[in-house]
């Protein structure tokens, strides 16, 4: 395609604001469903009683994953959605219910299917999905992508298609105030890495741009708040549609090598998805940093900061990221490394990244991240 020249995809609606998940009703007769499958957590079923209960319609639950789904609990849930005879489909939960929901309601449509082949086709139908984020986030509620982990390869998948794209997104911040400061961390430093990346990719747009750099400041000026008082709903806000516009940008360019090295160390090491870019995203910048010279300064702009690199350590300083990875067992570490390179070669995010990585470059990435964590 003509480089001058980008495609854009969006949500159908989106309901944005305070109390907002009371119009799932609305949102279910929208999209027309006369029978919903629910994925969320046991404990998010309870805390919604009333707002589920809204729709009007039958309800068939479905709470059996973990974070970072895998292509086990993706075929459970196949199973378990054509036994309910359920229309459609509502996922209310982090970036894991969300992107579990979507692909779940691609190959739902579309009987013999496989998830990995799912970009091989130009048009796939889909079962109606309704997406309520209750982290901020991956952006998952309005991105192209889902993630699933392969369980045979033990590596995680993310293939790509606009039938992915949830037809409803149901956006209120009152249900991200429940998130403990870790996870507000490692999803909002994830989401920030969402915005940096999408404007430092080689397939950044002049519309991609503008939602990387929206995102970029309301991440930046709120994501210490949010962490220090969870209750404050304004920063929460800013947060979530932080997290929104970071998934345009990305979904609608890319993200780089941040993700492309942290999705193998978060399945090998069972991180979550946000604190292995978190840990990662430093060594990356410090990386491409010189490559995008003038774009890193937009970024620091938005961000009301004289140094990219400084901000992003501080704030994995000021969240104890390092606390969080104690368990990992570096010697094991230290041998995975060439599958970790492997790995991440042969993901999305290499050739996308404005500095284009060598093997010997993310075998480098992953030996500093040893060094900072182990001091040898
Ligand atoms: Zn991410």
């Amino acid at each position: 395609m003509n480089p001058l020249v980008s495609t854009m995809y969006f949500a159908p609606q989106l309901i944005h604001g305070a109390g907002s998940v009371k119009n799932l009703g609305i949102a279910c007769r929208t999209v027309q469903a006369t029978s919903l499958f629910v994925l969320l957590s046991e404990r998010t079923k309870n805390s919604l009683a009333d707002a589920l209960s809204s729709t009007g319609v039958p309800l068939h639950y479905f709470t059996d994953f973990q974070s970072e789904p895998t292509t086990l609990h993706l075929q459970h849930a196949l199973g378990e959605f054509k036994k309910s005879q359920a229309d459609g489909i509502l996922a209310i939960g982090g970036g894991s219910a969300l992107d579990l929901a979507k692909a779940l309601s691609v190959l739902a449509a579309n009987s013999g299917l496989a998830f990995c082949d799912i970009p091989q086709h130009n048009s796939l139908k889909k079962i109606p999905l309704i997406a309520v984020p209750t982290t901020a986030g991956t952006g998952s509620e309005v991105t192209k992508v889902a993630v699933i982990t392969d369980t045979k390869k033990n590596r995680k998948l993310n293939p790509g298609h606009p039938a992915l794209i949830p037809n409803i997104v149901v956006l209120d911040p009152e249900l991200t105030v429940s998130m403990s400061p870790k996870v507000t961390a490692e999803t909002g430093l994830d989401a920030l890495a969402h915005a940096i990346e999408a404007f430092v990719s080689n397939l950044a747009s002049p519309i991609s741009d503008s939602f990387a750099l929206e995102a970029i400041r309301l991440i930046g000026r709120s994501i210490r708040t949010a962490y220090h008082e969870p209750g404050n709903l304004k920063v929460r806000d800013d947060m979530l549609r932080g997290s929104l516009f970071a998934g345009l940008a990305f979904s609608n360019s890319s993200t780089n090598l941040a993700h492309a090295t942290a999705r193998p160390l978060g399945t090998r090491f069972q991180l979550p998805h946000g604190l292995s870019v978190a840990l990662l995203h430093p060594y990356v910048i410090s990386f491409g940093k010189d490559a995008a010279c003038e774009r890193y300064e937009e970024i620091a702009k938005a961000l009301g900061v004289d140094n990219v690199l400084a901000f992003i350590n501080e704030l994995n300083e000021e969240f104890q990221l390092k606390e969080a990875i104690k368990h990992i067992d570096w010697e094991q570490f230290i041998t995975q490394i060439p599958l970790l390179v492997e790995d991440a070669l042969s993901g999305n995010g290499i050739k996308t990244n404005r500095k284009i990585p060598t093997t010997e470059d993310i075998t480098g990435i992953y030996q500093k991240l040893l060094t900072d964590f182990t001091g040898g």
